[in-house]
């Protein structure tokens, strides 16, 4: 492992500051990617600079009937808070979905979002990556690719996101609050990841040295009907192979509204708007849930071993949504 340095900023001016002044600074939250990620020599920052001891640590209940959520709270503190498990269950499931306790314990908000693609090409120095070292080719478009992307994929790269919350997130239509070099911004984050296209290594719109404060979800009532469903290859711990986070609201057995997000899917969390467009005024029944997931993905291109992603969408999307209907 290199050496590096370890800074611990007095507020967010400073650590953005210090991000602006040193071209291979990075943001430590739990550290369970970044370090682990550094031991493997994939990123290589010459400064840490820990944001866990900023005052961004807490769910704070806002006027209009939103949640803000800090961007070091603690992902087994946010499944656990007691508003989140009430009004917004699809995200406590998410988080309680994703990795195992002890990481959890550690991870942050803001370092889950960030969090980089699993692809085992990427992890590997040894290998053709072009996220990792753009313009040297993708091992994975032609290799093991069963873990990988089956839509909006490049041929430069085909990795998915990995995080269980940001799928969840991206069902709720949250917005991600930032502090860039000139002061604070809000983004929604539809608008934060980016597809792969020709620069894979451009994971979200942020500039360089941004720091995620908190995430702010929308007053959404429908959402105390939501649910995520995750299916993995372990029950203990593992990414997802298929995921999928819904809301529903329902007139009768009328859908008025639906929020549908999956995972594991494509570069970033897959807000599925053709599905939701589906199932949007209609009769609810298993069949239409069926039908929608398919409109979503008769977009799907799969590469050679992820073709199963398809049938394992559908199902979980018609098994989520049937659930919600029922409850
Ligand atoms: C064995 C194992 C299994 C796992 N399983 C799952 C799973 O099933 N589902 C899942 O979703 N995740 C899973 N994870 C990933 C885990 O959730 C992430 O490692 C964790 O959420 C990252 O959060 P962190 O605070 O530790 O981030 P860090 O590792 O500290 O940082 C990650 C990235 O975010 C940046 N960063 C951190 N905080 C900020 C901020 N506030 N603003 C801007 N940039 C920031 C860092 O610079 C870095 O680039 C697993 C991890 C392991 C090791
Ligand atoms: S899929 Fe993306 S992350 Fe994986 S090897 Fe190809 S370029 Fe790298």
């Amino acid at each position: 492992m290199r050496a590096f340095r370890y800074h611990r900023p007095a507020d967010v001016a400073e650590a953005v500051a210090v991000l602006a002044a040193e071209p291979q600074a990075a943001y430590l939250g739990g550290g369970t990617n970044l370090v682990d990620l550094m031991k493997l020599g994939v990123q290589r920052p010459d400064v840490l600079v820990d944001v866990t001891r900023l005052p961004l640590d807490t769910v704070e209940e806002l006027p209009d009937g939103g949640l803000r959520i800090g961007a070091t709270v603690r992902n087994s503190d946010l499944a656990a808070h007691p508003v989140v498990r009430r009004d917004y269950p699809v995200l406590a499931r998410a988080l309680l979905a994703a990795a195992s306790g002890q990481l959890r314990n550690m991870a942050t908000t803001g370092g889950n979002l960030l969090q980089r693609t699993r692809c085992v090409y990427f992890q590997d120095t040894g290998k053709a990556c072009n996220k990792r070292e753009p313009g040297s080719g993708c091992a994975a478009l032609h290799g093991q690719n069963r873990d990988l992307a089956v839509l909006d994929w490049s041929e430069q790269c085909v990795a998915t996101h990995p995080s269980d919350l940001a799928v969840a997130l991206a069902a709720l239509d949250t917005v991600v609050e930032v502090h860039e070099p000139d002061g604070p911004r809000d983004i929604p984050i539809a608008d934060l990841y980016r597809s792969p296209g020709t620069h894979p290594e451009r994971e979200t719109t942020l500039a360089r040295g941004t720091l995620i404060t908190a995430v702010r979800l929308p007053p959404l009532p429908a959402a105390r009907r939501s649910t995520y469903l995750k299916v993995r290859d372990r029950a203990s711990f593992a990414f997802a192979a298929g995921s999928v986070a819904a809301v529903l609201d329902l007139d009768g057995d009328v859908v008025r509204d639906v929020r549908l997000a999956y995972g594991a899917v494509a570069h970033r969390p897959w807000r599925a708007y053709r599905a939701e467009e589906e199932l949007r005024g209609r009769p609810f029944s298993p069949d239409l849930a069926a039908r929608a997931a398919d409109a979503e993905l008769a977009q799907a291109r799969p590469l050679r071993h992820n073709g199963f992603k398809l049938p394992l969408t559908r199902a979980i999307t018609v098994r989520a949504l049937t659930e919600l209907a029922s409850s």
